[in-house]
């Protein structure tokens, strides 16, 4: 097999595993996309198997200049996309929705070999990125303004919807496909141009999507890819006045970096930043259910995900029974390659997450916790096993922090009060999960809780009609959603007022 025109690099045995994975070889690419060609820069870095720590492949590293050159492409090209009728760009987007789906098998692939979730939750994700791209297809046809009733005599006022300019997107390594398609499916619809910098743990979803979008005839320029050291490319998208939009989703602390950056060129901003999701018990909840669902939302993305429990509540009274249940959850993980249809907790992203997360188990245990429940994992490659902590204390950083590993920490609470100011005291506000029968309670917690997202009964939230966001911390604006236009529209407010009859004419 002839890998030389996509690969500048020989990439040795782990390109191997991947060429013989896939069934489009082509999908593989390692140089940035911009203007509809493939571009590379003078450097190329590696990017690791976190199932065996073996390379899998180098993308480029791009300068400055070549970034800039980017948003100028993205920057000309919006002078005609913006101008296509709605119909036209959703036929666009439509194609590259068909042409992903077509490939997802193969885009699964990529993800587990650079990612390392399981294949069932790379599939699972493919399938959710694309649904962005349908669903934004179709409200495309719908970015309706509004008629204003007057207060104006004779005047006919009204909004319309612009978009913004050209968008640059920051995406991160745990959800590689569905953090680009939830913006830039928007992005394109409203009429805006982008340029996305995906995570460098994980490029080639990334780039496949690029090679997707180039081949479903999205015009040069609309979509574009760029990989480089992170700070380099943000520091061009905040200063550059061609960029009227950024849309980061990411870790807290570089949200705060890139909203300061900006700054200085006032453009829209939105973030979906970290969260610290609290787990809800009600009284009258089974508990072996309840356990089952906390597990879920607990250790799905091996703990990695931004919806992930992350202090799980329960009711004082339960707690034994609880942790019996759950202890039983956390032995029966199968720990392991994502890529083994068994696995169901694959590794951590690297071992400086590895680290992270034997960090927060040991200032846990030094605190005062117990380790109830572990499982074992493989020797190699980025593993942590899914761990149960009893005796948590607010006072832990398993609790403070969004831990980001399948690290499970229960405590117990008295009562409702109680447990939604505790739910309430961090600093994040992403989502939040309740479960339980009794409707006031519900709409208690519903009421109190201050997060975005509030899920009652059900672990599976999000998707592509709902708009996705954090309150405090955890960020500013939607995504998805007929509300995900917001972030690449203006609102445009007409006057159309009328001028006197002149006589005589
Ligand atoms: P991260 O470290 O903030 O990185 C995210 C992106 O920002 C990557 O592309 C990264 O590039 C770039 N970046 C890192 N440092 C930067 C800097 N100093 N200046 C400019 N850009 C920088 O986050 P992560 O570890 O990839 O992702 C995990 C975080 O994302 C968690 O906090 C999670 O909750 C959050 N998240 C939120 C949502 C949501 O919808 N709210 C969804 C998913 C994830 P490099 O990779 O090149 O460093």
């Amino acid at each position: 097999m002839n890998t030389a025109r996509h690969f500048d690099i020989d990439d040795s045995k782990a390109n191997h595993e991947i060429m013989t994975a896939l069934n489009d070889v082509k999908l593989l690419r390692n140089l940035a996309y911009i203007n509809g060609k493939w571009v590379s820069g003078s450097q190329f870095s590696p990017v690791s198997n976190p199932n065996n720590d073996e390379i899998v492949g180098y993308f480029t590293q791009l300068s400055t200049s070549q970034i800039v050159d980017a948003v100028d492409a993205a920057d000309h090209a919006f002078n005609s996309w913006r101008k296509l009728q709605a119909d036209q760009r959703s036929e666009y987007l439509f194609n590259w929705y068909q042409l992903i789906l077509n490939a997802k098998q193969d885009l699964a692939h990529l993800m587990v070999i650079e990612q390392g979730k399981t294949f069932a939750e790379a599939l699972g994700e493919v399938e959710y990125g694309a649904s962005f791209i349908r669903w934004f297809a179709e409200e495309a046809r719908r970015n309706y303004g509004e008629t204003i009733p007057s207060h104006i005599p004779n005047a006919q006022l009204s909004t319309i919807r612009e978009p913004i300019g050209v968008a640059g997107l920051i995406t991160p390594w745990n959800f590689p496909s569905a953090m680009i398609t939830r913006k830039a499916a928007a992005a394109m619809a409203a009429g805006c141009t982008v340029v996305i910098k995906p995570a460098s743990e994980t490029p080639f979803s990334a780039l496949a999507l690029a090679e997707l979008a180039d081949r479903a005839g999205i015009p040069a320029g609309v979509f574009n890819v760029v990989t480089g050291k992170a700070s380099t490319v943000s520091h061009v998208f905040c200063q550059s006045d061609k960029v009227k939009a950024l849309s980061f989703t990411g870790s807290t602390p570089v949200g705060k970096l890139l909203l300061s950056d900006a700054a200085n060129t006032v453009k829209k901003c939105s973030m979906e930043l970290g969260g610290n999701a609290p787990f809800i018990v009600l009284r009258d909840m089974d508990i072996k259910q309840a356990a089952i669902a906390a597990a879920d939302a607990k250790f799905q993305t091996s703990g990695q995900d931004c919806l992930a429990a992350n202090r799980i509540f329960v009711p004082k009274e339960h707690y034994d029974e609880f942790i019996h249940h759950f202890s039983d959850l956390v032995e029966k993980q199968v720990v392991g390659n994502g890529a083994d249809p068994e696995t169901t907790v694959g590794p951590l992203i690297n071992h400086k997450a590895v680290e992270k997360a034997q960090q927060l188990l040991n200032d846990a245990l030094i605190k005062g916790a117990t380790i109830a429940a572990q499982s074992s994992t493989p020797s190699e490659g980025s593993f942590f096993p899914p761990t149960l902590l009893t005796g948590v204390t607010t006072d832990m950083a398993v609790y403070r922090e969004e831990n980001f590993c399948p690290i499970a920490a229960v405590l117990t609470y008295e009562d409702l009060d109680q447990v939604i100011e505790m739910s309430n005291d961090t600093e994040y506000g992403l989502a939040a999960y309740v479960y339980g029968h009794d409707i006031h309670n519900i709409w208690q917690c519903l009421r109190g809780l201050e997060f975005g997202m509030v899920s009652v009964n059900s672990v599976k939230m999000t998707g592509h009609p709902i708009p996705f966001g954090g309150m405090k911390q955890s960020g500013l604006g939607r995504e998805g959603s007929k509300h995900g236009f917001d972030e690449f529209s203006e609102i445009k407010y007409c006057c159309l007022g009328a001028l006197p009859t002149v006589s005589g004419s």
